[in-house]
């Protein structure tokens, strides 16, 4: 597909089919917005074949590569007065995890095994969050309500448990483990809250790998737009729902209402399915008049609970730089850097708080990814000869860009500008202790805030997931509530993932 470039954009509403996988270009580079690889969608994962329904099964994936050799890596220690040490973990399963594990932290063999029992039944462990949503509804509120779910599965305590709890003497011992562990999820902040049973399950997945997909991720939607129209289905881009059509009467959702430019168009259809995820629908697709039903009452009062508890947001780096791309010494496998070993959670509330002067005079904890497409995929090179690039996301408050936040993209003014450009230089400044080679080598630089991100994908609050991975969130109550039934008659919320 070709990709657009980000553009202004006077009525507002999203410009692109795709949000998190849209990929853009600009001076001849062309950049992943949001998903950088697909960690689910190795073979053995059962996960994969939904997405392949999803595209058609035309897609194909590449693997990670460190020098053949396909494995995901943590580095620790780029601040001044440490030194660097990378760990690696290769993709296999639960057994090649351990191994790896064990001969780079040999002093915590006992706590290895003990823990890989765990991650071996990650998938076991986390199932009853996801078949909450599977049994009838009124089934699943009475054994939730009544507790008899305590007699069948011991997920309610487990999830009580975080990681920082579980994590506690590790840390202690062998901070570099604590981190390689909590680095094994994707939503890494703030890792110290995650609940155990969801980090089992996510270790799980990752012991498999990371791939990426071949062209980029806007493949994911140009695929998905395929398989809609060749099924007889219309996509249409650069068309906001303004609300979805509820008629009072019979609390039936029919249609919604699109704007198009000045004019708002009805579309009507037997089912409507939000993939906004909840907080949007909630907050403004659904009208007021539904959200005050009786029948929905209760369910829109406890969606509220649930979805203002947004993700931590992330800075966004756009490098284009000169090739050949194997001059430029960058990574094909996935990767993390942190400044030191401090306790993960702790460093993140501590940064969270710093106030946009002092986040400039401190050390950016962490580079949470880093993802060079034009190494891992050789459709880059044939697409864009000759150039490489790199993306980066760091973790940044929110806060930092919040005078801004009502305003319009691109017309935000030269402060907020100059604000974006001084934190943007910083990361890059960051990279060159990793990258050092890179630095004569840039020929374009672009940085996203979470207001970008937010204005592009219409996400209103969060960052890499939408809604914090909390132990409340991970609980069984909220996966029936945030599930895709809704009372409202024709009406689904399918969200960001079954974890949104
Ligand atoms: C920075 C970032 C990095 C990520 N990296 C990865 C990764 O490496 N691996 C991974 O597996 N996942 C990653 N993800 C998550 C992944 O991209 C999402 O899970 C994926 O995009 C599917 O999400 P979604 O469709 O639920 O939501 P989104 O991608 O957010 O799509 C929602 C869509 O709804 C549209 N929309 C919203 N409101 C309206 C409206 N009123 N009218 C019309 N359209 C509307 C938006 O424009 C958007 O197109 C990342 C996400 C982000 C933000």
């Amino acid at each position: 597909m070709p990709a657009s470039i980000m553009k202004d954009d006077d009525d507002g509403g999203p410009r692109f089919a795709g949000g998190a996988c849209h990929t853009f270009e600009d001076k001849g580079f062309e950049f992943d917005t949001g998903h950088h690889y697909s960690p689910y969608l190795n073979p053995a994962n059962p996960l994969h074949v939904l997405v392949n329904i999803a595209v058609g099964g035309k897609m194909d994936f590449i693997r990670m590569l460190k020098d053949d050799v396909y494995c995901d890596e943590v580095t620790i220690g780029y601040a001044p007065g440490e030194t660097k040490r990378s760990y690696y973990l290769t993709a296999g399963d639960v057994k090649t995890w351990i191994e790896d594990l064990t001969r780079q932290f040999p002093q915590e063999e006992e706590t290895i095994k003990n823990l890989s029992k765990d991650v071996k039944m990650g998938w076991l462990k986390f199932a009853p969050f996801i078949l909450i949503r599977m049994i009838p509804q009124w089934l699943a509120r009475f054994i939730l309500r009544t507790g008899l779910i305590d007699l069948i599965t011991n997920y309610r305590k487990l999830n009580r448990r975080t990681t920082k709890e579980v994590f506690k003497d590790i840390t202690k011992r062998s901070p570099d483990m604590s981190m390689v562990l909590q680095l094994l999820s994707f939503d890494v902040v703030p890792a110290n809250q995650w609940p155990y049973p969801f980090w089992t399950f996510v270790a799980a997945i990752m012991s498999g790998g990371n791939l990426y997909p071949k062209g980029g991720s806007s493949e994911y939607s140009y695929r998905m737009c395929r398989e809609i129209v060749e099924r007889g289905g219309k996509v249409l881009v650069n068309a906001l729902v303004d609300k979805i059509i509820v008629d009072p009467a019979n609390n039936r959702a029919c249609g919604v209402t699109v704007s198009k430019g000045s004019r708002n168009v009805d579309v009507y259809a037997p089912i409507i399915i939000s993939s906004a995820g909840a907080k949007v629908t909630i907050d403004s697709l659904l009208p007021s008049s539904a959200l005050n039903h009786k029948e929905n009452f209760d369910w829109v009062q406890e969606n509220r609970k649930h979805i203002n508890n947004s993700a931590h947001t992330y800075f966004h780096v756009f490098m284009g730089l000169r090739g050949p791309a194997e001059e430029l010494g960058l990574y094909a496998h996935s990767c993390r850097f942190f400044a030191t070993n401090e306790s993960l959670g702790e460093i993140f509330e501590r940064y969270e708080k710093l106030t946009f002067e002092e986040a400039m005079e401190a050390e950016i904890p962490m580079i949470t990814f880093l993802s060079c497409p034009s190494v891992v995929d050789p459709t880059y090179e044939v697409r864009h000869p000759g150039k490489g690039i790199v993306e980066l996301l760091v973790c940044a408050s929110s806060q930092w860009f919040t005078p801004w936040k009502g305003e319009k993209l691109m017309k935000r003014g030269d402060e907020y500008e100059a604000r974006k450009a001084a934190f943007g230089h910083k990361v890059v400044q960051t990279l060159y202790k990793l990258f050092p080679q890179l630095e004569d080598r840039v020929e374009y630089l672009n940085f996203g805030t979470d207001l970008t991100c937010h204005d592009y994908f219409n996400r209103r609050g969060g960052g890499f997931t939408k809604l914090v991975h909390s132990p409340d969130r991970m609980s069984l109550e909220a996966s029936l509530c945030l599930g895709p039934e809704t009372p409202i008659k024709g009406e689904k919320i399918v969200s960001n993932r079954i974890l949104e």
